[in-house]
């Protein structure tokens, strides 16, 4: 069995300053809304960031 290619797991950050703290809240009628306890954004629109294992930032290539 081949050995698949290392990668990061993903999480989401804050659209509004980049925390990785941000909490989903269940319940809502629109849909999925985020909460950041550090900047208090609350909405549906988060950042998603891949992040190696160690959970160090992964760099995504920009073109
Ligand atoms: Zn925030």
């Amino acid at each position: 069995m081949r050995h698949r290619p290392k990668r990061g797991r993903r999480i989401l950050r804050c659209p509004n300053c980049g925390s990785p703290d941000i909490v989903p809240i269940a319940g809502m009628i629109i849909g999925q809304v985020y909460h950041c306890p550090k900047c208090d954004y609350q909405g549906s629109l988060v950042f998603e960031t891949e992040v190696n294992d160690d959970g160090s930032p992964r760099e995504e290539p920009v073109e």
